[in-house]
C-alpha cells in the first residue's frame, strides 16, 4: 500500500474532452497537457484525450512535446515556450509545431530547421494584451513578412481575463487578434486562428475559431461559474496508519495548536506537505474517512496529518479521501484552493511528487 495515491480517472477525462469538443463543433480541440498534464500524467492524458476527440496536443516546451513523441503519440503537437538553449532541432525533426513570437525566435527555428534538415511548422503568436509571450502589434508586420516563406499554420494569442465573464479586455484582445489576422492575410497568408482557453471555450463561442485550447476544463475543473457537467479527474487518497485514544487536555502536532476538549480518537494519516497537502490548510481542512467528513487537527507536518474522529471507531488501513470529485461529500481540489488563497490549477499541478503514487482508472 502506497503512503498516498493520486487517482486519475481517465473515464472522467474522456467525458470532459468529448463534452468540450461538442461545445466547439466548428473547431478542432487541442488538449493542453503541459506541466505533465497539470499533474495528471501527460502521456496518459494525451492518449485518453485523443481517444475522446481531441486532434491536437498543447505542450509548453519542446522537451514536453518530445516526451509525447517518445511515447509513440503521433498527433499534432504545438509547443510554445522554450528555454533559450532548448534543442529545437529535435522538436522540428519530431514533427512538433512551434510558436514564434519574435524575430529572434524565428532565427533560432530557422537555424534549427537547417540542423534538422526539415521544414518547420510555425504558429505566429501575437500579444493582444497579456504582455507575456507574443509579438507586440508594432513589430507584427515585420515578423509576418519574415515568417511568410515558411509554413505558417496559424496566428494565435492568449487571453488575460477570459475567466471573468464580460471583462472588457476580452473584446479588446479579440479586436487586436482580428487586426493581426488581417495583417497576415495582407501578406498573402491563410492561417488558422486560435485564442480560446477553457474559459473562452465555455463562454465565448465567437472566439472558438479553428482550434480551441482547453486545459483546466479537460481535468474537470471549471474556471467559470457555469454549470457544465465537468467531472474532476484527480482524486487524492491515503490510508489510516495508526489510531490512538487521547484524554481531554492533550494537544496535537507541532506548536500544540489544537487541544482535545474531551477524550477522543485520533487517526494518523501518512500524507503531509511533502506529499502535496498545503501546510496552509493547517486547522482548516477536512477529510472523508469512514463515510464522514472529519476535521484535520493541529498543524500539517511534512509527512503526516492527524484526524479527529471523536468517539467513532476507525480502522487502521481505512481509506482517507483528501480530495476528490465531491460526489461522496469529500473536499475537492477547488475547495483546497479557496481555503489557501490560490486556484485549483496550482493544487493539481502540485500533486506530482516522487513519493505520491499515481494510478489510473
Ligand atoms: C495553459 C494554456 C492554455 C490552457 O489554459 P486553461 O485555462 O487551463 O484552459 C491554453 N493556451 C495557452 C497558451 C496556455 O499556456
Amino acid at each position: 500500500m502506497a503512503r498516498s495515491e493520486v487517482v486519475v480517472n481517465l473515464g472522467a477525462l474522456r467525458h470532459n474532452v468529448a463534452l468540450l469538443a461538442g461545445l466547439a463543433p466548428g473547431a478542432e480541440t487541442m488538449a493542453v497537457v503541459k506541466a505533465d498534464g497539470y499533474g495528471h500524467g501527460a502521456v496518459e492524458v494525451a492518449r485518453a484525450a485523443l481517444e475522446a476527440g481531441a486532434t491536437w496536443l498543447g505542450s509548453c516546451s519542446t522537451q514536453e512535446a518530445l516526451a509525447l513523441r517518445q511515447a509513440g503519440i503521433r498527433a499534432r503537437i504545438l509547443a510554445w515556450l522554450d528555454a533559450p538553449d532548448e534543442d529545437v532541432a529535435a522538436g522540428i525533426a519530431a514533427d512538433v509545431d512551434l510558436s514564434v513570437a519574435s524575430l529572434a525566435d524565428l532565427r533560432r527555428i530557422e537555424q534549427a530547421a537547417e540542423e534538422a534538415d526539415a521544414r518547420p511548422r510555425i504558429h505566429l503568436k501575437i500579444d493582444t494584451g497579456l504582455s507575456r509571450n507574443g509579438c507586440q502589434p508594432k513589430d507584427w508586420p515585420e515578423l509576418v513578412e519574415a515568417a511568410k516563406k515558411h509554413e505558417v499554420v496559424a496566428v494565435w494569442s492568449h487571453l488575460a481575463c477570459a475567466d471573468e465573464i464580460g471583462h472588457p479586455s476580452v473584446d479588446l484582445q479579440a479586436k487586436r487578434f482580428d487586426e493581426a489576422y488581417e495583417v497576415a492575410r495582407g501578406f498573402g497568408l491563410d492561417p488558422l486562428r486560435h485564442i480560446a482557453n477553457s474559459a473562452a471555450l465555455l463562454t465565448r463561442p465567437d472566439l472558438h475559431f479553428d482550434i480551441v485550447r482547453p486545459g483546466i476544463a479537460i481535468y474537470g475543473l471549471n474556471p467559470v461559474p457555469t454549470d457544465h457537467d465537468l467531472r474532476p479527474v484527480m482524486s487524492y487518497r491515503s490510508h489510516v496508519a495508526l489510531t490512538k485514544r487521547i484524554p481531554a487536555g492533550e494537544s496535537v502536532s507541532y506548536g500544540m495548536t489544537w487541544t482535545a476538549q474531551t477524550d477522543t480518537t485520533l487517526a494518523l494519516v501518512p500524507a503531509g506537505y511533502a506529499d502535496g497537502v498545503p501546510r496552509a490548510l493547517s486547522g482548516r481542512m477536512e477529510v472523508l474517512l469512514e463515510g464522514m467528513r472529519r476535521p484535520v487537527v493541529g498543524r500539517v507536518c511534512m509527512d503526516q496529518i492527524v484526524v479527529d474522529c471523536g468517539n467513532d471507531e476507525v480502522r487502521e488501513g481505512a481509506e482517507v479521501v483528501l480530495f476528490g470529485d465531491g460526489r461522496r461529500g469529500e473536499p475537492t481540489a477547488t475547495e483546497w484552493a479557496e481555503l489557501t488563497g490560490t486556484i485549483d490549477y496550482e493544487i493539481v499541478c502540485g500533486m506530482y511528487r516522487p513519493r505520491v503514487r499515481r494510478i489510473y482508472t
